[in-house]
């Protein structure tokens, strides 16, 4: 038996969620299975959790889009037991059983290998926020946003891919400009590495085809009427890195920006990203991250917290990351 979240429809049509055993033969098909150490609580576990978000596309379903572990047994010759290994996306926690579990069975082509620098609990640190935010610079980058062309806007900033984003950019040299709707996180961003703070009010209200130019590249998680705002406000060239809808899903935007400025909006999906471009951004990460920042920015709780964190997250009232202890 291992201990796990389990999300269950109701006959009602609603949902339930619980933590309990569930016997070993109830995992699901794969080739690899993975003690799990650590997991981690993201925007999409906190929208299947709570039921908030039509993430969950199969019942019963372990939540959990992401962990890190032990392999414990294996039908691949090239992952053998006591392997460290990471994993992100691939619909797991969503329509395969996640990582908020003692154990998970998953396909040895959706792992990748702990890189040796990091330990499997700061991996879980970074996460898939802290990895869709290093795909973000790394988007930026391939597309020669370096930090003498000037400034970087990071939205949702206090959030995880936010919070993330900035300890990266600032430890690349970026100029980086945070948007947070907690003024009180200030004095935190600006100790992650954000040069500057500014109100999301800011951004929240519908704008200006093109306002002042300003960024030379942007980290956007909120989407919506920000999203629309900050291609406005883009220096010429300027690109736009979205990866999330943290405000909304819609794109209220004009042409404006794309055909006066040259503007470049690049779409981020972490989920799908195919596998030599993991490996980079785990690579980086483990090169860039800076530990003791990474853990002052995480929170830890036990899988029996996670349904309440879950409802806390989505408040807005969790700053940075949530690293759940599984085992
Ligand atoms: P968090 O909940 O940790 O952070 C989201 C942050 O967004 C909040 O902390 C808040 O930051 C800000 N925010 C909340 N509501 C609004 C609003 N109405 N308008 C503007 N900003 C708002 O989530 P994550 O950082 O884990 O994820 C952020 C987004 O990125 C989510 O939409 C998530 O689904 C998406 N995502 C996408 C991935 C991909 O593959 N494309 C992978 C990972 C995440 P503050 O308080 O500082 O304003």
């Amino acid at each position: 038996m291992f201990k796990a979240v389990m999300i269950e429809k109701t006959t009602d049509g609603a949902q339930s969620v619980s933590v309990g055993d569930v016997a070993d033969n109830q995992l699901p098909e794969g080739d690899v299975t993975v003690r799990v150490e650590w997991s981690t609580l993201n925007y999409k576990d906190a929208l299947a959790i709570t039921g908030r978000g039509p993430i969950v596309r199969s019942f019963p379903m372990v939540p959990g889009i992401d962990f890190a572990g032990v392999v414990e047994s294996s039908q691949r010759e090239d992952i053998k037991p006591g392997t460290r290994v990471i994993l992100n996306g691939w619909g797991v926690g969503e329509k395969h059983w996640g990582g908020l579990a003692e154990k998970a069975r998953v396909s040895g082509d959706w792992l990748v290998p702990l890189p040796d620098r990091l330990t499997t609990r700061q991996a879980m640190e970074i996460g898939t926020a802290g990895y869709t935010a290093m795909l973000c610079v790394q988007a930026l980058q391939r597309q020669e946003v370096m930090p003498d062309k000037g400034p970087i806007l990071v939205t949702g900033a206090a959030g995880g891919v936010g919070s993330v984003a900035i300890m990266l950019l600032g430890r690349l040299g970026y100029h980086v400009v945070a948007v947070t709707g907690r003024p009180e996180e200030d004095a935190y961003l600006i100790g992650l590495g954000a040069k500057e703070v500014l109100p999301r009010q800011a951004f929240s209200a519908p704008g200006k085809p093109l306002d002042k130019a300003r960024w030379a590249g942007a980290v956007d998680v909120a989407g919506g009427v920000v999203l629309a705002n900050v291609c406005a406000s883009m220096a010429y060239g300027g690109v736009v890195t979205a990866c999330g809808l943290a405000a909304d899903m819609s794109f209220p935007s004009t042409v404006a920006p794309f055909i006066l400025r040259g503007v470049t909006l690049v779409g981020i999906d972490s989920v799908m990203c195919p596998k030599d471009k993991r490996l980079a951004a785990w690579t980086r990460l483990a090169e860039l991250i800076d530990p003791s920042k990474l853990e002052a920015m995480t929170s830890e709780i036990a899988l029996d917290d996670a349904v309440n964190a879950a409802t806390s997250l989505l408040d807005g009232k969790i700053r940075g990351r949530v690293v759940v202890r599984v085992s």
